[in-house]
């Protein structure tokens, strides 16, 4: 059994690498950033209140993602463990998940500013599958559709400049701090972000222990 957190800025790459590990841990991978688009996507009363946050790259309140984080982990799908994705972001989330979970690695993912910015901007998702893609390392084979389903390609509604900025504020003045947390309990493994995802993940795999 395996419980992750991975944490870094938008657009470093963990998405990308903690599908990775979902693959070759049989992980539950756990994005909250995802489970809150599919609200959005399904017009739920959830994605009704967020709706406007989420385009604007704000976060969302607290009581409601500890809530979205809660009921997914009580579906108990997780036999060999989860990768959570984009939680906790502040300091009161990584409280609330300290005190009700277990973890056995906070993984943290180190991309400069600028080098996300330039990844961001070139990330599309597909609008039938919800499928990630990047212009930059993962280009579909035909331009604008997905290799999956033959959906669409589009840019996230909160990838523009002004929401990419508040994401990184917030990440510096909010997400950032907690790492401390982690990292008096020894949680904390630093992977170098700027490489390829499979160099990346090769380090990710050596930190883990799992060659
Ligand atoms: P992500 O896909 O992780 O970039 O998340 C997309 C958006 O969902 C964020 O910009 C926030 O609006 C919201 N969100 C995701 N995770 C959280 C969280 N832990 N706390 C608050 N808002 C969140």
């Amino acid at each position: 059994m395996h419980k992750y957190v991975i944490m870094g800025v938008q657009g470093c790459g963990k998405g990308t690498q903690a599908r990775l590990l979902q693959e070759e841990l049989d992980l539950a991978h756990i994005s909250v950033g995802d489970i809150l688009r599919q609200h959005i996507q399904n017009h739920t009363k959830i994605g009704a209140r967020i709706k406007r946050l989420v385009a604007a790259g704000e976060l969302v309140s607290d009581g409601l993602v500890q809530e979205v984080v809660r009921t997914r982990l009580e579906q108990h799908d997780w036999n060999y463990g989860f990768i959570l994705d984009g939680f906790p972001r502040n300091r009161h989330q990584a409280e609330f998940y300290l005190e009700g979970y277990d973890c056995d690695a906070v993984l943290q993912i180190v991309v400069p500013d600028e080098v996300v910015l330039e990844r961001i901007l070139s990330r599309r998702l597909c609008s039938g599958c919800g499928l990630d893609y990047n212009l930059i390392h993962h280009r579909p084979s035909v331009a604008d559709v997905c290799d999956v389903c033959g959906g669409g390609l589009v840019l996230r509604p909160d990838d523009n400049p002004e929401a990419i900025h508040s994401r990184l504020r917030d990440y510096h003045t909010q997400t950032e701090p907690t790492l401390e947390l982690f990292r008096k309990k020894g949680l904390i493994l630093q992977v170098d972000g700027t490489r390829r995802p499979a160099e990346v993940y090769a380090e990710v795999r050596r930190e883990l222990g799992l060659v």
